[in-house]
């Protein structure tokens, strides 16, 4: 049994849209996928339609991006009510700081000799969540750069001449969008970007699991967060987070997955939650 809790469209930087990603899982052999778009929710309708024509069960999610410091994480909210009015003005908040963000950025590039306009961008961020992607596909369209990756490590990369950081978001108030939505916080690939001795903070602050399988995590590092999963009593999550970038790296949809107990044990809280609501 496939359990994918984690995959991108283009609601934010994947590349196919959300029935796509859809019927790409089932055709995979996916019986449970998660459609967590940064900062958004405006894929999962969709989503939903186009598994609700398949054998597969769509669960609503979303990654927030947050900050402890300088240490970046991303938080899973799962079985969010993705229609609730909060959820969406907060989420519109974090959008509007992305466009601020693709301004800076492009004035940067600017004073390097790189034009890009803002409506070139955009109109490769389909839905409406722009990020770094968008910037780098457009700088290949224009033939600045020979590749996304590239451009990343070329202009767009921490450190690079067209860098610009995020504005932050403290992780309570991630969690704290997430379960007003109704929904389970879960922290994402945790070994990308180290801070492991925060984790027992972010499950007092409401975490309920740790991705403790995906792409970013060599063996070694599985075996570490499953530790630390069991040690908090935190659910141990999966998910390819695939977002089906078209290079020899890419990641193939349901390549990592969640064991079916400890889904079991997500749904399971999330019935419990809802029913004392
Ligand atoms: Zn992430
Ligand atoms: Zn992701």
């Amino acid at each position: 049994m496939l359990i994918d809790l984690h995959v991108h469209t283009n609601a934010s930087d994947g590349i196919y849209p959300p029935a796509q990603v859809v019927n790409m899982a089932a055709q995979s052999g996916i019986s449970v996928l998660a459609v967590a778009d940064h900062d958004t929710v405006n894929g999962i309708d969709e989503a939903i339609a186009a598994a609700s024509a398949r054998d597969l069960m769509l669960v609503p999610a979303v990654e927030i991006n947050c900050y402890s410091g300088d240490i970046e994480h991303h938080i899973l909210g799962y079985f969010i009510d993705h229609r609730d009015e909060g959820l969406r003005s907060a989420l519109a908040k974090l959008q509007e700081a992305r466009i601020e963000r693709m301004h800076v950025v492009i004035s940067k590039l600017s004073k390097i000799g790189i034009s890009l306009t803002p409506e070139e961008i955009l109109s490769l961020a389909e839905k409406g969540v722009v990020g770094r992607p968008h910037i780098a596909q457009a700088m290949v369209r224009k033939g600045y750069s020979a590749s996304v990756r590239a451009a990343f490590d070329n202009y767009l990369g921490e450190g690079k001449p067209a860098y610009a950081p995020r504005s932050k978001l403290d992780p309570t108030e991630a969690i704290r969008i997430i379960k007003e939505a109704g929904g389970l916080p879960v922290l994402a690939h945790p070994g990308l970007w180290g801070g492991d001795e925060l984790i027992p903070k972010l499950a007092e602050w409401g975490i309920v699991g740790l991705e403790a399988y995906s792409p970013d995590h060599k063996k070694a590092q599985v075996r570490h967060y499953l530790e630390i999963a069991r040690d908090l009593n935190l659910i141990a999550t999966g998910g390819s987070d695939f977002h089906g970038w078209g290079d020899a790296h890419s990641i193939k949809i349901g390549r990592v997955s969640t064991p079916p107990e400890e889904f079991a044990r997500l749904q399971e809280l999330y019935y419990i939650r809802k029913c004392k609501v």
